[in-house]
């Protein structure tokens, strides 16, 4: 083959790029230009924000730490077990939680759904790869939740093949539980809108033989829930990465009892004809999310209450300075547990709805995402804020409610 001849058929293979280099004289190979810092997010033209408003899902999430993108960065760079990674790091934060075992999920969603599978399969592989044909393996086929915990979420449950039966008391629990159940599904939010608590949840778990589970995705803060509902007894345990932890956004935690925690490592990656193939974790995933919760638990939590605190003042005295504006500063008491911010005004004096304000804020620069935006008011949660982006939420605020007053 002559040398032109090579170089026309290498460029139809995939790694025909760095042998035609190499085949070409040095002096004509163009040196790749060094890798510029790019700001994607403009280069798309995708709108940024500031997040005036929580650990949303489709609006991200959180920011994670620099050292949880240092731990991203440095595991970069080597090959390892992914088996070996999750065994070590699951036993670590199982040891922060209290728990028997735990491993890094993508997602609450995603622990929700190994965790479910867990307890349908055990420790057997052929049950493993019959999820969700729950019928063909013999294996049970429901899970009681409360009405009151009615929520989309619970469909990571149903991705495993079980029937969800609603209950709404304690003897309906009695009533429902039959051969077929396989648990009982507690949902944190929601410990208000159900008629039955945790202990009684637990009592009538125990009393059945059932395992009992929680989705306690965003029960942090306060920093405590990360380990209550494993102290508590329940069998197994979900909460997300990316909310409140900051770890990435496609990470979870899945924890709890052992047997339930091995069973469901069989239905996770890298084991494929598995239900749970598609919910891969990367390592620098499960160790960016590792150093996230380390670093969360060592947080002077305090402290961060009073700058959360701090960042509602000076926004609510922003607003307060306007006339007929009142304020109200109340804090959820359970999931997204933070100081919030309520503003409200007269619409006779100030000529603006609050969805109206809220678009003004989304259209302003920068661009602001507040919410609760009713006919009069708007809700601002600042804990998910960079520091100082509170100044500048205060004074757009501030400058909308002038504009619109009359
Ligand atoms: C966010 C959330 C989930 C899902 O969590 P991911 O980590 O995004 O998978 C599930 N349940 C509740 C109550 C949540 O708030």
């Amino acid at each position: 083959m002559k040398r032109r001849d090579i170089i026309k058929s290498l460029s139809a293979l995939p790694f025909a790029g760095s042998i035609l280099a190499s085949l070409v004289p040095s002096k004509k190979v163009q040196a790749a230009p060094p890798p510029a810092k790019r700001d994607l997010l403009k280069e798309l033209g995708v709108r940024t924000f500031i997040n005036a408003r929580g650990t949303i899902t489709f609006m991200t999430g959180s920011l994670m730490h620099d050292y949880v993108l240092n731990a991203i960065n440095n595991s970069s760079k080597d090959y390892c077990m992914l088996d070996e990674l999750q065994d070590k790091v699951g036993e670590r934060i199982a040891k922060m939680a209290h728990a028997e075992a735990a491993t890094v999920t993508s997602g609450a969603f995603s622990a929700i759904t190994l965790g479910m599978a867990g307890i349908l399969t055990g420790m057997d592989l052929k049950k493993v790869e019959q999820l969700p044909n729950l019928q063909d393996g013999g294996m049970k086929t429901e899970v009681i939740i409360q009405n009151g915990h009615k929520i989309h979420y619970n469909h990571a449950l149903v991705n495993c093949g079980v029937k969800l039966v609603y209950v709404e008391t304690a003897e309906d629990v009695d009533k429902a539980v039959n051969e077929k159940t396989a648990s009982m599904h507690f949902l944190g939010s929601a410990v208000f809108h159900g008629k039955i608590q945790h202990e009684e949840w637990l009592a009538l778990a125990n009393k059945h033989n059932l395992p009992a589970t929680i989705d306690m995705a965003a029960n942090v803060p306060p920093v405590e829930n990360l380990w209550k509902f494993n102290d508590m007894g329940y069998s197994f345990v979900a909460m997300s990465g990316g909310k409140a932890i900051r770890g990435p956004q496609s990470t979870g935690i899945l924890m709890g009892k052992k047997e339930i925690i091995s069973a469901a490592r069989l239905s996770a990656p890298p084991r494929g004809a598995t239900i749970g193939r598609g919910m891969k974790v990367n390592k620098e995933e499960i160790l960016g999310l590792y150093v996230a919760l380390e670093r969360y638990l060592s947080n002077d939590h305090d402290k961060e209450w009073k700058e959360w605190e701090d960042r509602v003042a000076v926004i609510e005295k922003a607003a307060k300075s306007v006339k007929n504006v009142t304020t109200n500063v109340t804090v959820p008491p359970v999931a997204d547990h933070t100081p919030t911010l309520q503003i409200s005004w007269d619409t006779d004096k100030i000529r603006l709805s609050g969805d109206g304000l809220l678009q003004a804020l989304i259209k302003g620069s920068p661009s602001i995402e507040a919410y609760g935006g009713g006919k009069n008011s708007i809700t601002v949660s600042p804990w998910m804020m960079i520091a100082g982006q509170e100044k500048i939420v205060a004074a757009r605020i501030k400058e909308e409610l002038v504009k619109a007053s009359v």
